[in-house]
Parts: C-alpha cells; structure tokens; sequence
C-alpha cells in the first residue's frame, strides 16, 4: 500500500531559492527511511511538505491518497495530528512531568481548563503509559522533562507522538545532538516502534553509517534533487 507519493514535486521559497527539484517518491506502509544528504540539501524541506508544514510549489502530492495541498481548515488540523513530527530540539515543555507532556499531546482538543487542572480522561492516561512504556522510559514517567538526558527526552517526544496514535512519524535530525551511544539507542527505538506497530519512518539524518544500519531503505538528497534510492544494502561506505 502506497502512503505517501510525490509526483513531479517543486518547492521554491519566497525569496526565489529552489529547494526541490522534480521530486518523485513512492513510500509504503510501513517502510523505514533514512534521508541522507549534507546540511542544506533539502532533507527538513522534503519531509515538511508531508505535513505540509511547507507548501509545495508545483508537482503532486498525496499522503494515503490525499492530496495535501488541498487540505484546509479542519481537514487540514486532523490530517497533521494523524503524521507524527519528532525534531532534533525535542520541543517538549520542559518545565512540566513528562506524562503531562504525553498526555497534552493525546489529548488536544480537551478544555483549557482541564489540561490546567491536570485532568484527562483514564482512557487517556493508559495510553500514555503504554507509550512511555513502549520507548523504555515508564519509571520516568512523573519526573521534569529538564531533569532527563537528551535522549530520555528524545524518547518522551516519542511517546508523546505515539499517543496520537500516527501511522507516519516523520523525524528532523533526532539523534543529532545526542552522543553516539545515545544516538543508536533512539534509532533502535524507531525500528521498534517500526516494526512491531508498522509505523512508516522518515528520518532526517546526516549520519550515513547510522542512517544504513537502521533504515531499510536510503534516499540521498544533493542540492534538492534525489540523487541516491535504493536499499541500505546496497550502499558501501567504502568509497
Ligand atoms: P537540510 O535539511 O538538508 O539541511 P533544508 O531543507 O533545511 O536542508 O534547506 C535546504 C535549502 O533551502 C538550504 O539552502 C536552506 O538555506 C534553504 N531554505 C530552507 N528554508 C528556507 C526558507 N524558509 N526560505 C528560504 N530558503 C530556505
Ligand atoms: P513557506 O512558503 O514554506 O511557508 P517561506 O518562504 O514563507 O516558506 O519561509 C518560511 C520562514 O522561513 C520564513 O519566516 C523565512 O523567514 C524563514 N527562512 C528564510 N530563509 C531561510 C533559510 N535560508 N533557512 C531557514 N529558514 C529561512
């Protein structure tokens, strides 16, 4: 099944600068991906098209047969809360628990007055739970976001985006500043979320050696066009 399909796709920014060029992808359920390419290639530009945090240009694009660019409103609120976005900065609320920081993401549309209180359906705490459970961080789960490493954080911003329940998960650099150790243990945690919940992935990653032992499949990006797509078997890091 095709999830994500980009025919002919173009995005030039306001101030003229072409950031991709003829993009043309088919993604399906369930595929692990690691886009690699070196800093201003256009990696972050592709995957926020899916999103549509950026508009595209010209071309098509399609995320479970919908064309995204035709979305608005409401449609367009729901379809994104359906693609979850994991960023190199983590972008928690670090003053607060980390359940809270799952839990607000679960649960987004709940009275203001609610979430200020701290009160959320039972439902909901379970499945926050389940998810900090699922990326190993459960004993953390009323500790301070600013009290973890960065790559417990890292995981929260995972659990937090498996609580919404997402059949995409798109990832800017996550492992990017975390020391390597750390890195492969996010990466690992990204496989398994893959893999046992048949999540596609997308992964911004300027790491290549981390990018072939993780992904299944590596698509290189130089200057905004695709340049490299096949399996990470396929790669040698021997040139
Ligand atoms: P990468 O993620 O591979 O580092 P980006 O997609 O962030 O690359 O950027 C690709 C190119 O587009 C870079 O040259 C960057 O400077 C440029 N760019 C990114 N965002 C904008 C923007 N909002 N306006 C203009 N140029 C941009
Ligand atoms: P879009 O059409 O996708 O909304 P814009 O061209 O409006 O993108 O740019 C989005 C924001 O990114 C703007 O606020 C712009 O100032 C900022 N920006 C401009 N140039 C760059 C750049 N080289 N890298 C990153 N961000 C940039």
């Amino acid at each position: 099944v095709k999830v994500i399909l980009f025919e002919q796709v173009n995005k030039i920014y306001d101030n003229g600068f072409h950031a991709l060029k003829d993009i043309n992808l088919s993604i399906g359920q369930g595929e692990f991906i690691a886009i690699i390419g070196l800093s201003g290639a256009g990696k972050s530009t592709l995957i926020r098209t899916i999103n549509r945090m950026h508009n595209i240009t010209d071309g098509r694009l399609f995320v479970n047969d919908v064309d995204v660019n035709s979305l608005k409103g409401k449609k367009l609120r729901s379809f994104r809360r359906g693609i979850g976005m994991i960023f190199q900065s983590f972008n928690l609320v670090t003053r607060t628990t980390v359940l809270k920081n799952v839990l607000t993401a679960k649960v987004p549309d709940l009275p203001v007055w609610r979430t200020v209180l701290g009160i959320f359906p039972k439902k909901d705490y379970i499945d926050a739970l389940e998810a900090l459970e699922k990326v190993g961080i459960l004993d953390k789960a009323y500790s301070r976001v600013d009290q973890l490493s960065g790559g417990q954080q890292q995981r929260v911003a995972l659990a937090r985006t498996l609580a919404q329940n997402p059949r995409i998960i798109l990832a800017d650099e996550p492992v990017a500043s975390l020391d390597p150790v750390t890195a492969k243990q996010v990466m690992q945690d990204f496989k398994k979320i893959n893999k046992e919940m048949n999540i596609t992935v997308l992964i911004n990653i300027h790491h290549v050696e981390l990018a072939l032992q993780y992904a299944d499949r590596v698509i290189g990006i130089k200057n905004g066009s695709i340049v490299f797509d096949g399996s990470s078997s396929e790669v040698s890091t021997e040139v």
